[in-house]
This record gives C-alpha cells, sequence and structure tokens, in this order.
C-alpha cells in the first residue's frame, strides 16, 4: 500500500498554529531526530514535485511511512503524519519526530531560509512536546553514516538555537531577514513564551529597512539601536516631507 503523506507547505508561523492545535495522540513524540536529505541537494530542490519524488523513492522501498517533516527554503513540508510513527531512523523510529533538513551538510552548514525554518522547527517542537536537549538526536549517533551532516555539530545547534527567535510577520514581508534572528538576542525585555520567540516589530522592521538599503550590517544591540535611530529619523524627515 503506497504511504499516505501530508504534502503541504507551512511557513514558520503557519507550523507554530498547526503544531499547537495538532493531536499528537495519547503517547506523543517524546523525542527528535535530525537528518539530512544528501540528496536532493539544496539548489536540486522543487518543491512538492521534490516531495512526490521522495514519497515514490519511500513507496519503492516497500515502506509504510517516511521521515516526518522536511525542511527547505520554500517552507516546511508536512511529510508523514507527526501522531504516528515515521521511517527513517532505524533505532529511534518509535515516538520520535525525524527531521530531513533539505541539502548535504558534510561541508557546509545550514544556511538562508533553510537554517531559519530549521531551527524553527526543532525549538517549537522542543518546547510544544516539552523535549529535553538530551533527546534531540542525530542519525550519525545510532548509524554509520554522517547525517545530518559533518558540519552539523550538536554545540553549534544548540548555541544557534539559544539565540533563535521568530521574524514577527511584516506586512509585504514574509521572508526571513538574513542575521536579523540571532540579533533579537540582544533585544533585552523578552520574557513571556510569546515574547521570547517574537522580536518587537518596530525593531525588526528598522533593521529589515536598514538591510533593504544596504546602510550597513547589523551584527549586535548596538547596530540594532543604530538601525532604529536612523529609521525614526527617516520616518520623521518623510513625514514632515508630506506636510
Ligand atoms: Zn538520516
Amino acid at each position: 500500500m503506497p504511504i499516505q503523506i501530508i504534502n503541504r507547505r507551512l511557513d514558520l508561523h503557519e507550523f507554530r498554529d498547526y503544531i499547537a492545535s495538532y493531536d499528537f495522540g495519547v503517547q506523543p513524540p517524546d523525542k527528535l531526530v535530525i537528518h539530512h536529505t544528501w540528496r536532493p541537494v539544496k539548489d536540486k530542490w522543487a518543491g512538492a514535485r521534490s516531495i512526490e519524488g521522495l514519497k515514490r523513492y519511500y513507496d519503492g522501498k516497500g515502506w509504510p511511512a517516511g521521515p516526518h517533516l522536511f525542511v527547505a527554503d520554500d517552507g516546511i513540508w508536512l511529510f508523514s503524519p507527526m501522531n504516528k510513527d515515521g521511517i527513517h531512523t532505524s533505532k529511534l523510529n518509535h515516538r520520535s519526530i525525524g527531521i530531513e533538513v533539505v541539502g548535504d551538510y558534510d561541508n557546509e552548514k545550514w544556511a538562508g531560509q533553510t537554517k531559519y525554518h530549521a531551527l524553527g522547527v526543532i525549538k517549537l517542537l522542543m518546547l510544544q512536546l516539552k523535549i529535553d536537549r538530551q533527546n534531540v538526536f542525530f542519525h550519525r549517533e545510532v548509524s554509520s553514516k554522517t547525517c545530518p551532516g559533518t558540519a552539523i555539530t550538536k554545540d553549534w545547534l544548540f548555541s544557534e538555537l539559544d539565540d533563535f527567535r521568530i521574524l514577527p510577520r511584516l506586512p509585504g514581508k514574509t521572508k526571513a531577514i538574513e542575521g536579523v534572528a540571532s540579533v533579537s538576542a540582544y533585544i533585552p525585555g523578552l520574557t513571556s513564551l510569546d515574547d521570547e520567540f517574537m522580536i518587537p516589530v518596530w525593531a525588526a522592521e528598522a533593521v529589515a529597512w536598514v538591510h533593504r538599503h544596504q546602510l550597513f550590517e547589523i551584527h549586535n544591540e548596538e547596530d540594532v539601536r543604530d538601525a532604529v535611530k536612523f529609521y525614526r529619523f527617516y520616518k520623521l524627515i518623510k513625514a514632515n516631507g508630506n506636510q
């Protein structure tokens, strides 16, 4: 019987809403297993067409299921349902969520939207399912493969997760802005779960504006403050010009 897949693409905000109301079952997953697809490589990813190809691949193996999620530049693809055991790691399939990061990470780390989506998915699932770091596995821990890629280490992953914030939805701008996610770590006053994940819209707007106009690079809290100052100045001038 061919495997049943969901084949739906979500952005990070949609994924967050999706898992918040998702019925993970009486024995919800209590661990994550991180993979890379290795093939297809990132440049060959073609969204729904790639998902169909992967489905054919798993059907060809005669498997009743596959991994749960494929994370790519274009979004988070739902594959096997997360309330059932998938097939992705022979020794860890039971009560785990298999997350495939699209690309080959033996020589380079996650980058761009793929990185933003992968970190977001891992962090949101850890929070939603109360999964601690000891229960975030790499495929290679129980296999001779290098999966999820030699360039990906636990130290790197957890330090990136510490700094990670979901970007607020900006009007007309749904893509993550490179560098902003880590910048948000420098913004003080983030307390609640919501706040912890959200960087203030005013700061994100300012940073996005500076980035869009390529005024300067943003690396730290000081740069964010400068961005806000420039942006306010710009809005002031614009407001006066319109009078
Ligand atoms: Zn793997």
